[in-house]
């Protein structure tokens, strides 16, 4: 037991440092960085889960069983830990998108395709350490079976970070489809799959949406207003709108603006009480 809790200390202080030093993780023309000291979480992957998910997301989805396999050919995985991360967006991205009513801020565009090629290092970077320690480890989000699916309520994809997520207990789902944490809702998050078994976090909460103010009590419902595509409503999160409005509209107006390929909007993320915390 305590060879894993050692392992857990030693990968969180990795990623720490990692997030901490690594020029990355700096915006070209400020001095702030895209994320702030990150969290992290272990699922078993042998947890059921994983196998649920195939009719809560649909078959598509794949379990940490099947990525590996898929990426290790000839290796069979019997058990293993879905090591998940959050990185927190700084206040300073925050409050400018804060601000915003239209189109995200330019430090949120930056944030999303910047920062998540950053997260693409930690990746890469936490594969990496796991490898050079004599573990098997694979990020689904650069594996060859990573692909987006259609399906009748919109893209889909064949490993869900924020389920993931879910199942490390680092947070819980709400209202407009984001993933509070106790870091709250603005934030990037990332995985890896190993075949090193560590001791699965604590899921703290019952409910797959409690830590969303609507979703427990009916109250809040602030991300409906901020909203400029009308996506989201009380009964949820229309996720074509939302796709056609980041991935399209912003696309088109701003992003030869900000220079940058992918700005997202996030205006459901920030100026909300569940910004960057557990409301
Ligand atoms: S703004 Fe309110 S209703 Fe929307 S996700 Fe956050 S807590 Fe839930
Ligand atoms: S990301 Fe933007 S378009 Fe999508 S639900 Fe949030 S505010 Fe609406």
């Amino acid at each position: 037991m305590s060879r894993k809790i050692d392992m857990i200390k030693e990968l969180r202080d990795e990623l720490i440092r990692f997030v901490a030093e690594c020029a990355a993780n700096w915006h070209p023309d400020s001095r702030s960085r895209y994320f702030d000291e990150p969290l992290l979480g272990c699922a078993d992957a042998t947890d059921s889960l994983f196998g649920s998910y195939k009719q809560i997301i649909g078959e598509h989805h794949l379990t940490p069983r099947e990525l590996m396999e898929t990426a290790l050919p000839g290796k069979q995985f019997a058990s293993g830990t879905v090591l998940c991360w959050i990185l927190p967006i700084t206040e300073a991205t925050r409050a400018s998108n804060r601000r915003q009513r239209l189109w995200p801020s330019r430090e949120w565009a930056f944030t999303r395709t910047h920062g998540e090629a950053f997260n693409n290092a930690v990746r890469q970077h936490l594969t990496e350490f796991l490898l050079a320690r004599g573990h098997q480890a694979v990020a689904p989000l650069l594996s060859a079976s990573w692909r987006t699916v259609a399906t009748a309520d919109g893209l889909s994809s064949t490993w869900s970070e924020r389920h993931a997520a879910f199942a490390a207990g680092l947070g819980t789902f709400s209202l407009n489809r984001g993933f509070i944490t106790e870091r709250g809702i603005a934030h990037r998050c990332g995985s890896i799959i190993t075949d090193l078994v560590l001791t699965p976090s604590p899921r703290r909460y019952r409910d797959f949406a409690e830590n969303c103010l609507f979703c427990r009590d009916g109250s809040c419902g602030a991300c409906i207003s901020r909203c400029p595509a009308g996506a989201i409503t009380r009964f949820g999160h229309d996720k074509e709108r939302c796709r056609i409005y980041c991935y399209e509209k912003v696309v088109r107006e701003i992003g030869e603006r900000y220079g940058v390929s992918a700005p997202g909007c996030g205006l459901c993320q920030t100026g909300v009480p569940c910004e960057a915390r557990i409301p």
